[in-house]
């Protein structure tokens, strides 16, 4: 399945949709090169989810946390991630309980240490769209996703 979403703009209503059908407990992997717009699509993420105010890039502390209506939401960036061994002193196991929602930017970096996620959507930048592709999906998770195209 795939998704070409022409801007910024639409990508963030993608988001959206997307973020309403989440439940709390899911984890959702975002893949993509610097620029494809990942953090893009987590705001919108998180604003379907529930959160109302801003959102900012986890890319300098490896995860910013939201409270939401629906419980905890947490935004990773694991580019800057230099050793494995900072998911631990981060706690990041805690982080991955049923009850929160998990975005995680640059899984690739953690590889075999996080769990299968629930929903795997790897952004490509093809110019003049940007096109979201399907990698993996649970059950649970191929019911949230907003209609093919
Ligand atoms: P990443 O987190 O993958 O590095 P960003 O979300 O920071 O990427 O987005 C990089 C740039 O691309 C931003 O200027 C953003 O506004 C823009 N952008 C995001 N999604 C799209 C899209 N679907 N079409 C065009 N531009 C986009
Ligand atoms: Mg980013």
């Amino acid at each position: 399945m795939h998704w070409d979403i022409p801007s910024p703009e639409l990508m963030r209503e993608w988001g959206k949709t997307l973020g309403q059908a989440l439940k709390p407990g899911t984890l959702v992997y975002l893949s993509g090169d610097l620029g494809a717009g990942k953090t893009t699509l987590a705001s919108g993420i998180l604003a379907g989810y529930g959160h109302a105010g801003r959102t900012k890039s986890p890319t300098y502390t490896l995860v910013e946390s939201y409270e939401t209506a629906r419980g905890p939401a947490y935004h990773f960036d694991l580019y800057r991630l230099e050793d494995p061994e900072e998911l631990d002193m981060m706690g990041f196991r805690d982080y991955l309980s049923s009850q929160s929602l998990c975005l995680v930017e640059w899984p690739e970096r953690a590889a075999g240490l996080l769990p299968a996620p629930d929903l795997h959507l790897s952004l490509e930048l093809c110019l003049p769209d940007h096109r979201i592709t399907l990698f993996h999906a649970s059950e649970r998770g191929r019911a949230c996703l907003p209609g093919d195209d």
